[in-house]
C-alpha cells in the first residue's frame, strides 16, 4: 500500500508537547508571546513599561503610564477561567491532534474536569476554528454536495425527530491537476436558490466555477458572481462520479467525525461548530505537526465567548 501523505506525517508528539508547554509559566509565556509579539502594551494607552502583579493564580500587567491593569487571559477566549492554562493546553493538543475529533465526554475524561467544563471548553475551542474558518473564501473550480445532518449521513434513527435534522452544504476546492484545497462545511436554511446564493455570498470568491450535480438550487451561486457547472448524473450517484470525489471525502469525514465522537448531540443547534471544527482538520491535514500552536492563535485572537453566548444558536444562511 503506497504511503499516505496525510496519515504518515510527523504530528507534535505528547512528550514534545509537554516539553513546549507543560507548566503554567511556559503556557503564560506563549500566550504572551501570541498577544504582544514586541512585548506587553497597555491596550489603554500602548505604553510598553508595566510591571506584574498576581491576583491568585491570574497574571496581571499594570501599566507604568496610566496604570491600567489588564489581565493575560482577558480579551481572549480564556478569559474569565478559573482552569490552569495547562488543562486549555491540554485540550487544544488533544482536539487539535485528534484525527477525527474528540466527544465533550472524552475531553472530560482526559482532562480530569466536570462534564459542563469540559463542554464549554469544548464548545469555546470549535467556535475559534470557525471564526477562523470564517477568514477565507474558496476559490477556483469547487465542488458541492447537499447533505443533512441528524439523518442517514450521523448514523441518527432515519425518520424520527426530523425537527434535528440540519441541511447543510459541503465543498471543496480543486485546483488545475484535480488535487483537493480547502473545504467549507455550512449549514443552510435549506437548498433553495436563495439560501445557495446568500451561502456563496458568505463563502466563494467571485469568478469560482461551482460543480454540483445539477441540483436547481445550486443556480443560486450566480447571484453571488458565480459560474454553476452542473455535471450530468443521469441515474448514478454523485458519490459513484469523479467529479465529486472530494466532497465525498469530505463528507466521509463528517460521517466517520460525528459517528464516532459524538454521541448525541443537538445538530439543530450546534450544527456550524461541529461541521466547522470537521472542515478546520481537513484544511490543515498537512499541518499535523503545527496545527496545534495555530488552534492556540486562534483561541488567542477569538475574543471571550460566554457560556449563554455559545448556547444562543447561529442562524443558518
Ligand atoms: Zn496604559
Amino acid at each position: 500500500m503506497a504511503m499516505n501523505r496525510v496519515q504518515f506525517q510527523p504530528g507534535l508528539s505528547m512528550p514534545e508537547f509537554l516539553r513546549q508547554f507543560g507548566t503554567e509559566e511556559q503556557c503564560e509565556a506563549a500566550l504572551e508571546r501570541l498577544r504582544w509579539p514586541q512585548g506587553f502594551r497597555c491596550p489603554h494607552c500602548g505604553e510598553s513599561r508595566h510591571c506584574v502583579l498576581r491576583v491568585g493564580a491570574a497574571k496581571i500587567f499594570q501599566c507604568g503610564a496610566c496604570r491600567k491593569q489588564t489581565s493575560l487571559i482577558a480579551g481572549t477566549v480564556f478569559q474569565g477561567t478559573k482552569l490552569a492554562l495547562t488543562v486549555w493546553y491540554l485540550a487544544i493538543y488533544f482536539i487539535s491532534q485528534a484525527k477525527t475529533g474528540l466527544s465533550a465526554l472524552a475531553l472530560k475524561r482526559l482532562l480530569g474536569v466536570s462534564y459542563p467544563t469540559a463542554w464549554l471548553i469544548h464548545h469555546k475551542l470549535m467556535q475559534a476554528m470557525v471564526e477562523r474558518e470564517e477568514r477565507y473564501l474558496l476559490g477556483g473550480e469547487v465542488q458541492v454536495d447537499d447533505a443533512y445532518l441528524g439523518g442517514e449521513l450521523s448514523g441518527g434513527t432515519a425518520g424520527r425527530g426530523s425537527e434535528n435534522k440540519v441541511p447543510f452544504l459541503a465543498a471543496v476546492s480543486v485546483d488545475a491537476d484535480g488535487h483537493p484545497g480547502y473545504a467549507k462545511l455550512s449549514p443552510v436554511s435549506g437548498f433553495t436558490c436563495q439560501a445557495v446564493a446568500a451561502w456563496a455570498g458568505a463563502h466563494l470568491a467571485p469568478g469560482s466555477v461551482v460543480v454540483s450535480d445539477g441540483l436547481s438550487c445550486f443556480g443560486g451561486v450566480g447571484d453571488a458572481g458565480c459560474e454553476h457547472q452542473p455535471v450530468v448524473v443521469g441515474n448514478r450517484k454523485p458519490r459513484d462520479l469523479p467529479d465529486f470525489l472530494w466532497v465525498n471525502t469530505v463528507l466521509g469525514n463528517v460521517k466517520t467525525g460525528l459517528a464516532g465522537a459524538y454521541h448525541a448531540f443537538d445538530f439543530g443547534k450546534y450544527a456550524e461548530r461541529y461541521l466547522g471544527a470537521i472542515a478546520y482538520r481537513f484544511n490543515r491535514r498537512f499541518k499535523l505537526d503545527t496545527i496545534t500552536q495555530r488552534l492556540l492563535a486562534a483561541a488567542v485572537t477569538t475574543g471571550p465567548r460566554p457560556e449563554d453566548w455559545l448556547r444562543r444558536a447561529a442562524a443558518p444562511c
